[in-house]
């Protein structure tokens, strides 16, 4: 029956345009009919406990603005590339020994990009890091390349509650300090630079995107915050990210060489 009705041509919206509530998931859709309203659900979807699989999460222009900022335009940058180890949750280094990681990776690391040409380049120390959207800065903190930096937003597209943007391995603009906010697009500072780091790592932006619990407090917040599940629901950056991009394997030589 629903799958009739989705079928006819007929606007299809969310059941939150309708019904005016602020939390819908990604695999519910409204189907107005003059008479009826019907919820269609996959059922594939119906009883995941993944919270991303929850929630209607709205893309930013976070790449694009850092393409702008940075000039990337014209080095042809085309897509951004990931080695086996930079994507959320991947339990793998992409450096040094490329053994395991101590936690599942809590985030998105953003190094690579392939141009126009089809050449495998790398954003460095200079790349200028924009905020993905408004918020206030919650803390400021020595990670083991750089300083995170964590921002604080009023809700995620159209879910409500805190959400939090991290960005890690930076070094922040001077006078950048917590209590200030910020709008989409600003630049809060560059990367970091890592050509002293005892991993021999390249500079990469970590990126991270979670859900603060609601007792939740900055106060003396340290990376390992973020690794307790029951403090911060972590959730894959990609999606938010919204650009195209290619994950290669372990085995490809330019991971293997990083
Ligand atoms: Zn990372």
């Amino acid at each position: 029956m629903a799958t009739q009705l989705l079928n006819a041509a007929a606007e299809i919206e969310t059941i939150q345009d309708l019904l005016g509530h602020n939390w819908i998931t990604t695999t519910q859709r409204f189907f107005r009919h003059p008479n009826a309203l019907e919820i269609v659900m996959n059922p594939k979807n119906i009883s995941t406990s993944d919270p991303t699989k929850r929630m209607s999460i709205k893309k930013s222009r976070f790449t694009e603005m850092l393409i702008e900022e940075n000039g990337l335009d014209h080095r042809g940058f085309e897509n951004w590339i990931f080695c086996n180890g930079m994507l959320f949750d991947s339990p793998d280094k992409w450096w040094g020994d490329h053994g395991l990681r101590d936690y599942p990776h809590e985030g998105v690391d953003l190094c690579l990009y392939r141009d126009r040409s089809g050449k495998i380049c790398r954003i460095d120390e200079k790349t200028r890091i924009p905020v993905m959207q408004s918020g206030m800065i919650k803390a400021m903190f020595k990670d083991y390349l750089g300083q995170a930096i964590i921002i604080e937003h009023d809700k995620m597209g159209r879910n409500p509650g805190r959400f939090i943007s991290f960005y890690a391995h930076t070094k922040p603009h001077a006078g950048l300090e917590a209590g200030m906010m910020v709008k989409a697009g600003d630049i809060i500072g560059t990367l970091a630079d890592t050509s002293h780091s005892k991993a021999h790592i390249i500079p990469h932006l970590h990126f991270s995107l979670g859900r603060p619990s609601k007792s939740f407090s900055y106060e003396g917040f340290v990376w390992n915050a973020i690794r307790k599940p029951e403090k911060i629901m972590l959730l894959d950056p990609l999606p938010v990210i919204d650009w195209p991009y290619q994950a290669l394997d372990a085995g490809e030589s330019v991971c293997r060489e990083l």
